[in-house]
């Protein structure tokens, strides 16, 4: 490889590494994508540059991964970003697989071919982009429901996933150390095959509702097998290497951030279960009587108000509410009430989802606020106005000790003066259990679609000017 592109592959993984870290922060993390951007093209461009390749192709796919890649983020709605997300990951891996199976199948005729590293590598790079891609495709069609979102399970199943695990480091250990020999080609494609079908085993007793997490964690395989597949190439390339330990890395920070705001392990998550019925319909009987309001009434209490918290939810992604969200609190703004935007790390169906809905419709930063920066001084907010959100303020998280998200961080909306919840129904959310907030002395329930109760207050307020 030149020194060109060793450089270039050099200055691509700084770039990667500080847009990374700037992705951390709301305000930074638009420049940290674009900065992580130029990185990719400045590695793509030094890797067209290498000398033996087979331009036509990569031209054409270029354009066809391209023009795919345009029509989904024009069409994919932000709703449907984590099946998108699931499907990309799929895709990585599959890349990963056909890297190291192209390299086994150049050497496989010539017995000096394989270092053990590169062997191990490849071997790598096809077992964990085959179980990355299935099991990708799976977490798609169970998100995306084209599939079924309830756990598949039957008896013996773990007995089952831990044979064949079993069997692919055996069969792993056995091909790497003789992998030219008559029969490995044959143990080499099993290998694909099994990978391929553990990738749809290990992820089907999953229920839908975890499959974020799921996502999270396939998205650090992916990373991982374009780590072993960078160490698989003949030459081995570095900016693979690294971007790939990067991915692998960062998705399992997020898989743990994810499963500690769901104050769940991630064994729980991956072996319980959860949503098979008997573990969402358990927590104590939560009866009351809820307090409807009209969104008269709301204005009216809004109207005094002094300080007032959005806490938003899934269902304001649902209603595509967020652009209204903010007028509104640019109208409270003006009648001199102080507003802020409390996010639960795990509010929306992806990580960061309700940052990402509040940055489009250009809430300044300093009005967001964490979950641990709003529950302490929430009993001083003077309403807590719940925008289709549901388990992250689910008070039988800090109360019931039998309910299933018992133990979850949850933002302490129930402790604000008044409380009004914005969703269409006494539906529960996500997690399928029901929620005492609703049946709280100050909580008042504005029922119809976000967008349609956030616009009614709206206009009551323009016509208040
Ligand atoms: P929930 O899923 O708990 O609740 C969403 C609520 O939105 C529903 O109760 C629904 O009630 C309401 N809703 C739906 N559509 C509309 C609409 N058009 N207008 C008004 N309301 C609407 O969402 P939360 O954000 O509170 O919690 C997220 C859940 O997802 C948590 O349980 C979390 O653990 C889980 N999760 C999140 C992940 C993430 O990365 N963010 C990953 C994995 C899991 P109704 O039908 O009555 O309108």
């Amino acid at each position: 490889m030149s020194g060109f592109s060793q450089y270039a592959y050099i200055a691509s993984a700084i770039l990667f590494c500080i847009g990374l870290k700037m992705l951390s922060r709301a305000d930074t993390a638009r420049r940290g994508n674009r900065l992580s951007a130029i990185a990719m093209l400045i590695a793509v461009v030094a890797t067209m540059l290498s000398s033996g390749l087979s331009y036509p192709w990569i031209i054409a796919g270029i354009l066809i991964g391209g023009a795919l890649g345009l029509a989904a983020a024009r069409l994919v709605k932000m709703t449907a970003m984590p099946e998108m997300v699931a499907l990309f990951n799929g895709f990585g891996g599959i890349a990963s697989l056909l890297v190291g199976w192209a390299e086994y199948h150049k050497g496989v005729s010539n017995l000096d071919a394989f270092g053990s590293l590169t062997i191990v590598a490849i071997y790598l790079a096809v077992l964990i982009g085959g179980i990355t891609f299935t099991g990708s495709l799976i977490a798609y069609g169970k998100l995306s429901e084209k599939l079924p979102g309830k756990p598949y399970l039957y008896n013996g199943q773990q007995i089952v996933n831990a044979i064949i695990a079993v069997a692919i480091v055996g069969g792993g250990i056995i091909f790497c150390m003789n992998p030219t020999a008559g029969a490995a080609y044959f143990l080499f494609v099993l290998a694909v095959l099994i990978a391929l079908v553990f990738g749809v085993l290990v992820v089907i007793p999953i229920g839908g509702a975890d499959m974020p997490v799921v996502i999270a964690l396939l998205n650090s395989y992916s990373g991982l097998a374009a780590c072993a597949a960078g160490f698989a190439l003949e030459t081995p390339n570095t900016v693979l290497i690294v971007a790939g330990a990067l991915v692998g890395a960062s998705g399992l920070i997020l898989t743990n951030i994810m499963c500690k705001a769901m104050n769940r392990s991630l064994a729980n998550v991956l072996f319980s279960g959860f949503g098979s019925g008997s573990t969402a319909t358990a927590g104590a009987a939560v009866t009351g009587e809820a307090k409807p309001i009209s969104a008269d009434d709301a204005f009216l209490i809004l109207e005094s108000a002094r300080s007032v918290a959005f806490v938003p939810g899934y269902g304001m992604a649902v209603a595509q509410a967020q652009h209204a969200v903010v007028e509104l609190g640019n109208l409270l703004e003006a009648n001199g009430c102080e507003v802020r935007y409390a996010i639960h790390p795990v509010a929306g169906r992806m990580p960061g989802h309700m940052n990402v809905l509040l940055a489009e419709a250009n809430v300044p930063y300093e009005q967001l606020v964490e979950m641990d920066a709003i529950n302490p001084i929430i009993s001083t907010i003077d309403v807590a106005v719940v925008i289709g959100a549901n388990d992250v303020v689910n008070p039988a998280a800090r109360e019931d000790e039998s309910s299933p998200i018992y133990g979850m961080p949850i933002i302490n909306v129930d402790e604000a003066r008044t409380v009004f919840v914005l969703k269409r129904s006494m539906n529960p959310g996500f997690a399928g259990i029901d929620n005492p907030l609703f049946f709280k002395e100050n909580t008042r329930m504005l029922f119809g679609d976000a967008k349609a109760s956030v616009g009614a207050l709206i206009a009551e307020f323009k016509e208040l000017a």
